[in-house]
């Protein structure tokens, strides 16, 4: 597959424009893609969803948010994490000090599985693109991982969250933390030391304390830049 983020059709590689020109095509290519999802049917799951559901928020903000697939509340309404546990994860970001609109949520797949299944390995594997696509476009530092599905699609490890969870690990050049799904916070509400709820604190504290470090990084490496 080529890289969306190295080429467009006919012109110069994007890495060879400024880096406002770079971003102006990225969100082109961006929207490209949404449209794609809007019309596509290349697995089961595009004839019984509503809306598909792309994605939302900063591709730009360093920080990648991947569950598994939309449910009855997205499908509804086409955007991601709009549910109860979509607002568990408002509420678990605003804690930690993660504005929502500052990063991008998305899932592993683009329509609803029925009755909220898992989705298939073929389904996933119909869908990958439009991830790829996105990773490739908004080349974000931190990737976290909500649950099982996303955990398992992208490291292809057969470990459960509740090993992975809270742990850096490496994948094409980003930094990729497993953490708990937040529907499954909503099963377990006690919050009490070694809970799932509060493992997850613990988690999104660390995803904040390095995405303000990448993000210090790189105010860093332009200040460098101007005063040269
Ligand atoms: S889940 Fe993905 S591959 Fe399947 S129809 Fe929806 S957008 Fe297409």
């Amino acid at each position: 597959m080529t890289d969306p983020s190295e080429t467009r059709s006919g012109e110069e590689p994007l890495f060879q424009l400024s880096p406002p020109e770079r971003r102006h095509q990225e969100a082109i290519l961006l929207e490209e893609a949404r449209h794609r999802v809007e019309r596509c049917l290349r697995c089961p799951l595009g004839k019984t969803r509503n809306k598909p559901v792309f994605g939302e928020g900063n591709l730009w903000g360093k920080l990648l948010f991947v569950g598994e697939g939309p449910g009855a509340d997205e499908d509804e309404q086409g955007m991601p994490f709009v549910g109860r546990a979509g607002q568990l994860l408002t509420q678990i970001l605003q804690a930690a000090g993660i504005r929502r609109e500052d990063v991008y949520i998305t899932n592993v797949v683009k329509c609803r599985p029925p009755g909220n299944r898992v989705p298939t390995f073929e389904e996933m594997m119909a869908c990958d693109e439009y991830l790829q696509t996105q990773i490739a476009l908004g080349r974000p530092s931190l990737l976290v991982l909500l649950g099982n599905t996303p955990t398992k699609w992208i490291l292809k490890t057969t470990e459960g969250i509740s090993k992975l969870r809270g742990r850096w690990f490496s994948w094409k050049g980003m930094s990729v933390l497993p953490m708990f799904h937040p529907s499954y916070l909503l099963r377990y509400p006690s919050s009490t030391e070694g809970s799932p709820k509060h493992l997850t604190w613990l988690d999104i504290q660390e995803v904040k304390r390095k995405w303000d470090e990448v993000r210090g990084t790189d105010l860093c490496s332009e200040g460098e830049g101007q005063s040269s």
